[in-house]
């Protein structure tokens, strides 16, 4: 029988919190964020020999108006009601899924580091509160490039919180984001995606790896090409013996609308037509093999299995004492 390991609220790890960030040297020049008691912290649970750890690092708050090119707002309305959520402010949250292999313990994406939203940057004492370190982490795997994504590599003062990780980045994202071509000719509004991109990445170094999406990316990690929400956007199979698990990052934003509503195009898929075609096609697989998911903007408990529903999917959260 496995053990698994659910914790909510994390109000211990909310209270802990100004003590952890004044003893850890990294994470001292991070802001403080402002954490909130009812705050959801990690969800563990068993993937074969795999410790899978899903951290919630955070919200940010929109109006639903204007997130979705191609919808009546009265139909987004409606589905959110149906689903007990605000259009205004609607609240996207963030998380990282951290798999601990036995070899490596890796982090799927790092969260915002607490410089993006002030309802953000929560990861690190969640991590701590999994009784993970950011020195133990040795494996950092990006699905993109995104702000949201990569903030926590580096404090607000730019230095490196990982100090013993390996990045590893799919090639074509890499290849797009350090192309002083796309940085000129990008739109005005999309030039501070690209510094960004630079200055987070910078401090590595020589400890980043590209990786072509379709291999694997440490025994047991398979990467899966999943461009369309931006140029290199990769998903990640997770496989120990018969179990496995994805990893699909922005394959959707929060699954209530867009597995709901595959066709639906958020504003920030890059090319919305290719994003769409491997939304569908992941979501069709996750629902048919009946796979473990995780994505970067789903609700706690973040990790679950796909359900076909009518035209669309539905998100099936995963069971609190028994994981999944
Ligand atoms: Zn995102």
């Amino acid at each position: 029988m496995h053990r698994r390991t659910a914790m909510l609220g994390a109000a211990s790890a909310a209270l802990a919190l100004p003590t952890l960030l004044r003893s850890d040297p990294a994470l001292a020049q991070a802001p403080a964020p402002a954490p909130s008691p009812g705050t959801p912290g990690f969800f563990r649970f068993r993937l074969g020999s795999f410790t899978v750890t899903t951290l919630f690092d955070g919200f940010f708050q929109r109006p639903a108006a204007g997130f979705i090119r191609n919808a009546e707002a009265t139909d987004v309305e409606r589905v959110l009601r149906e689903s007990f959520l605000s259009p205004d402010p609607l609240r996207i949250p963030y998380s990282v899924t951290m798999v601990q292999t036995g070899q490596h313990t890796v982090l799927f994406d790092v969260g915002t580091g607490g410089q993006l939203a002030p309802t953000g940057g929560w990861m690190f004492a969640n991590m701590r509160a999994a009784g993970v370190t950011p020195e133990q982490v040795t494996l950092i795997v990006h699905s993109h490039f995104h702000a949201d994504h990569i903030s926590g590599l580096t404090t607000r003062e730019n230095q490196v919180v990982f100090p013993n990780a390996e990045i590893a980045v799919p090639e074509p994202e890499w290849r797009f984001w350090t192309d002083e071509g796309q940085a000129s000719r990008a739109p005005e509004a999309m030039r501070p995606a690209f510094a960004g991109v630079a200055r987070r990445f910078g401090p590595y170094g020589n400890r980043i790896r590209q990786f072509a999406p379709g291999t694997e990316v440490v025994a047991g990690i398979r990467s899966i090409a999943a461009h369309g929400h931006t140029p290199g956007h990769t998903v990640f199979e997770v496989t120990d013996g018969n179990q496995g698990l994805l990893v699909l990052g922005d394959t959707t934003n929060r699954p209530e609308l867009f597995a709901r509503n595959p066709g639906w195009h958020a504003i920030f898929d890059m090319d919305p037509q290719a994003a769409e075609a491997n939304r569908r096609a992941l979501l069709d697989r996750a629902a048919t093999d009946r796979l473990a998911v995780t994505g970067y903007h789903f609700p706690f408990p973040i990790a679950g299995r796909i359900a076909r529903d009518g035209q669309g999917y539905r998100f099936v959260a995963a069971d609190w004492i028994d994981g999944i």
